[in-house]
């Protein structure tokens, strides 16, 4: 069998896309399933887009979503090096190895020469190719234009055929390449161009499979060309159908978070957000959609990936975060939610309080940063009323306060079944005496202790808050 080698090959041209961390996904996969080798290539060619801290940020955004490579830039690999930037000496030898075998040309064009061609094509509304004017130069022609100081590009000499590919995920494509035109491989000033670079790396990487995006799809006749060129194995390619908004546009900035760590720093968790890229093309055969990556992988098969575009549904990514927080190890979730309560001195809560405060808050919430507002009144004598007023001024309101501040001064704050027990008598009584609904008088209770009129569970809140602030709140709510 042949040995299965995938890539996922970012630009740190900024920070890692939640699309291009499905396409990673989907290679990482693939190679699970196949106990293949999932490699990571920094295309950082284009120096002045690339930054080291959008490197980073696709390492720890990677990580943090447990897409570890196996090959890559830190932890290195027998084909590296595996950033584009430190392979510049490779190209130009490959370049020249096609111009000698006569697949490809130098050109001296300029940039004005190479605009009045596309002008005249669009005048003649004709899709632009390039007109070979350099093809045939002889030695001494090109040698008078290097005199003159231009450097040439080396362009790709696209032989007329019907390219046809099978592709793992859309089927059989053909392309006509009539359409290409000769394309340039190497600028004049010696760097490669993107789908020259890769086809060297991928070739030199022994990459197996290429899956990646369909934005790609022009680019792959060109890719299988300069392999076939070469005299080069041609990978597999599988191309994705893109992620589009709930509005059938490009995924962007305006429709919420793109990049994975603005989720996180939104409160998203990275086994929710992972979970939920992969169902965007793919589906579990037991229906159960809640699933870790290593359970993914085992019913992973890249042929059943849908080819066409998904919806990134927020919604459906908020219903999933909310099952994941609800789920998750107490400890674990308490450690992650520290950065979302960055507002609050929590010097002054215990750990035990602590956990116990997201244990009790964290049923309704869809994203961490909605904590912030929950958890509020945990901290601080005072509390704001604004939300409990209403419930606060009916009139039975201040019956229920006076007599709950009586009681409370002999209630046990240490206990939780104690407070629990206590409350549900207090709320016994006044159905009793009063006739009062027993929810309606909790209200009241919460109202002055939280001054909101819904929350977590009373009777922990308030042994967290201890009897002195309780009393203290219950004291203000009936002043308000
Ligand atoms: N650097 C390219 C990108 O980020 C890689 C495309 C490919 O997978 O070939 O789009």
């Amino acid at each position: 069998m042949e040995d299965i080698r995938v890539r996922i090959a970012p630009s740190p041209s900024g920070n890692l896309h939640i699309g291009t961390a499905r396409t990673a996904l989907f290679n990482y996969l693939y190679a699970k399933k196949t106990g293949g080798k999932f490699v990571l290539r920094i295309e950082d060619t284009d120096l002045e887009r690339s930054n080291a801290e959008y490197t980073q940020n696709i390492f720890d955004s990677l990580k943090a979503l447990g897409l570890q490579w196996d090959e890559g830039p830190d932890v290195g690999g027998e084909f590296g090096p595996y950033y584009q930037s430190e392979r510049f000496d490779i190209y130009p030898k490959y370049a020249q190895i096609l111009v000698d075998k006569g697949y490809a040309y130098e050109c001296f064009c300029t940039p004005e020469e190479l605009e009045a061609e596309k002008e005249e094509a669009m005048k003649n509304h004709k899709a632009y190719v390039y007109s070979r004017k350099c093809m045939n130069l002889s030695e001494e022609e090109k040698a008078a234009l290097r005199a003159k100081g231009i450097k040439p590009s080396i362009r790709f000499k696209v032989e007329h055929k019907e390219l046809i590919f099978n592709d793992l995920v859309k089927g059989e494509l053909k392309f006509d390449t009539n359409l290409i035109g000769d394309f340039v491989i190497m600028k004049s000033n010696g760097t490669p161009t993107y789908n020259f670079a890769v086809v060297i790396d991928d070739m030199m990487m022994k990459i197996s499979h290429i899956i990646r995006g369909e934005d790609h799809i022009s680019n792959t006749p060109k890719q299988i060309l300069i392999y076939e060129a070469l005299g080069a194995e041609v990978p597999k390619f599988g191309h994705l159908g893109m992620i589009l908004a709930p509005d059938r546009s490009k995924l962007s900035k305006r429709h919420g978070a793109t990049a994975v760590s603005d989720f996180v720093k939104q409160g998203y968790l990275t086994d929710a957000l992972i979970n939920f890229v992969a169902l965007l093309g793919w589906s579990p055969s037991d229906g159960v959609e809640i699933k870790t990556v290593e359970e993914i992988a085992k019913d992973f098969r890249i042929h059943d990936v849908s080819s066409s575009n998904s919806i990134f549904e927020y919604d459906k990514l908020n219903w999933m975060n909310g099952q994941y927080i609800k789920k998750m190890d107490i400890s674990k979730l308490t450690e992650m939610t520290v950065p979302f309560l960055a507002k609050y001195d929590l010097n002054n809560m215990s750990r035990e309080n602590l956990e116990k405060m997201i244990e009790i808050t964290r049923e309704p919430i869809t994203t961490l940063n909605q904590l912030e507002y929950d958890c509020a009144y945990f901290f601080g004598q005072d509390v704001d009323y604004t939300e409990g007023l209403e419930t606060l001024k009916k009139e039975e309101a201040s019956l229920v306060l006076n007599r709950l501040l009586e009681l409370m001064n002999g209630w046990d704050f240490n206990s939780d079944e104690h407070i629990h027990d206590k409350l549900a008598d207090f709320r016994a009584e006044f159905k009793e005496k009063h006739n009062m609904k027993p929810k309606e008088t909790m209200w009241i209770v919460r109202a002055a202790i939280t001054g909101r009129t819904r929350g977590a569970d009373m009777a922990k809140t308030m042994t967290i808050l201890g009897k002195d602030v309780c009393t203290h709140r219950v004291k203000q709510a009936l002043e308000v």
